[in-house]
């Protein structure tokens, strides 16, 4: 939406230009009067040929269509006219003094007469002055002499004066009117540009706001175009002012309950998001929990078959890309069957179970066990070599041995055989471990409770 003030801006010109005119010409018009007042006087205590043509063109131009200024020098003439008969009666030194005569030259009152009857008759433009008007003409009319003339000549002087304060009061209500509009104009244009530049207004209030304020602004520019009296103007202005407010308030409203239905569902879905998020974070830790037992083998509590694929695919691509050695050993404990024969499946389960934490406690930190299956484990050596593994693996193996196992309180001695090797160049995860379970059977073939390498 766009608010026109340009319209506005050349009404409030146009009238100002003309008030500015008129309280001009009135002005010259006031002090022309007064100069014309003392001008009678003097005439009225005698009046002299040399003055005659003065006052007859004076009294021709006020009585046709001339403008006040076009007086101005006709005025001036008389006065210097009077100045030059060099002759104020003798004895008479003050004005206050000159007797009251009838005029010697009846047709200069006279003529003086209508001139200025025709003057109140085109000054009093306002509704309050008509009356003093009024009054003035009739005394005009009736005035017997020139001194009579000149004293209603001082009171259409103080008229035109009035008349002047009138057009400048006019003026200042003009310029309070303007002011008004433009300032709510201006402000309507800033609330406008601030809800539309909101990206939550919603697009059809914006839209009816729109077209209300538009359809009002277009009915304001014709009324300014067409209306010319001010007091007429200024009810059609606040008419429309009131209408426009109307139309914002409505707006306000509107956008008002529609902010407050869109937070509400805003805090909905806020909360709903939060639950979402408190289930998806309970969730997630269950998976995670799930994925880890997944990988645990729970009776031993130790890394299981599953957690050694996903080690050793890790590894193995790490290998690819760096070549840094890597080695696996398979590990399994000798004559285990004849443990459950002999002393139970749950003693074989509590070998089992201090075999596994025995392996978790004395591999390196860098170093990964998981039992494999049944008496089975394996262990990935990374970054470390046959022979580096080697050594490693016989340090567990001498562990295994010295194992303190009691079963019906007789001392059990548990083994274990191991098969390692390392990885080679072509090697993938299957290939390694068939060789190291390999080297295990050469382990078990050679006598058990040693190592050797595939
Ligand atoms: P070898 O020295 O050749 O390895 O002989 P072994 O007896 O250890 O091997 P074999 O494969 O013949 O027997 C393995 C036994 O391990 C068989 C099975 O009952 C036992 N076993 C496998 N898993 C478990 C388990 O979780 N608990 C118990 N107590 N025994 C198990
Ligand atoms: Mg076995
Ligand atoms: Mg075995």
């Amino acid at each position: 939406m766009r608010l026109d003030n340009q319209l506005w801006e050349s009404k409030y010109h146009e009238a100002v230009e003309r008030l500015t005119r008129e309280e001009a010409q009135w002005r010259t018009a006031e002090s022309l009067l007064r100069q014309l007042v003392g001008c009678l006087g003097r005439v009225a205590h005698g009046a002299h040929d040399q003055v005659d043509p003065h006052i007859e063109r004076l009294s021709a131009a006020l009585s046709g269509t001339m403008e006040p200024l076009a007086l101005e020098p006709l005025v001036t003439e008389l006065a210097e006219a009077i100045e030059g008969l060099g002759a104020r009666p003798r004895g008479v030194n003050d004005e206050r003094s000159i007797p009251i005569t009838r005029p010697q030259r009846t047709e200069h009152g006279s003529s003086v007469q209508s001139s200025l009857s025709r003057l109140v008759d085109r000054i009093v433009i306002l509704p309050r002055l008509a009356d003093r008007a009024n009054d003035l003409r009739h005394d005009v009319a009736d005035a017997g002499d020139l001194v009579a003339l000149a004293a209603c000549g001082d009171r259409l002087a103080d008229l035109v004066n009035e008349q002047r304060i009138g057009l400048q009061r006019e003026i200042d209500a003009l310029q309070a009117v303007l002011r008004h509009v433009t300032g709510r104009l201006d402000e309507m244009s800033q609330y406008m540009s601030r809800e539309l530049a909101d990206q939550s207004t919603g697009e059809a209030n914006g839209q009816a706001l729109d077209a209300s304020v538009a359809h009002e602004m277009r009915l304001l520019g014709e009324a300014a175009l067409e209306i010319d009296d001010m007091h007429e103007l200024r009810e059609r202005v606040n008419q429309s002012l009131e209408t426009i407010s109307l139309c914002f308030r409505d707006f306000r409203d509107r956008e008002g309950i529609r902010l407050t239905a869109y937070r509400e569902r805003a805090e909905r879905m806020r909360l709903r998001i939060e639950q979402l998020e408190t289930e998806r974070n309970t969730l997630q830790r269950s998976l995670e929990r799930e994925h880890e037992l997944a990988q645990t083998d729970t009776m031993i509590g130790m890394p299981n078959r599953l957690a050694y694929e996903k080690r050793i695919e890790a590894a193995y691509e790490s290998w690819q890309a760096t070549m840094r050695p890597l080695s696996v050993a398979a590990i399994d404990i000798d004559h285990f069957k004849s443990i459950n024969d002999t002393y139970g499946h749950t003693a074989g389960d509590a070998v089992l179970r201090i075999i596994g934490q025995a392996l978790l406690k004395h591999i390196r930190p860098c170093d990964f066990v998981a039992r494999y299956g049944g008496e089975e484990f394996i262990v990935i050596f990374d970054g470390a070599d046959e022979a580096e593994s080697l050594q490693v693996c016989e340090r567990l193996r001498g562990k295994i041995q010295h194992l303190a196992f009691h079963a019906s309180r007789q001392p059990v001695r548990v083994t274990a055989s191991i098969g390692l090797t390392q990885f080679r160049p072509g090697d993938t995860p299957q290939s390694v471990f068939d060789r190291a379970d390999l080297a295990l059977y050469t382990a078990k073939n050679g006598g058990r409770n040693r190592c050797a390498v595939g």
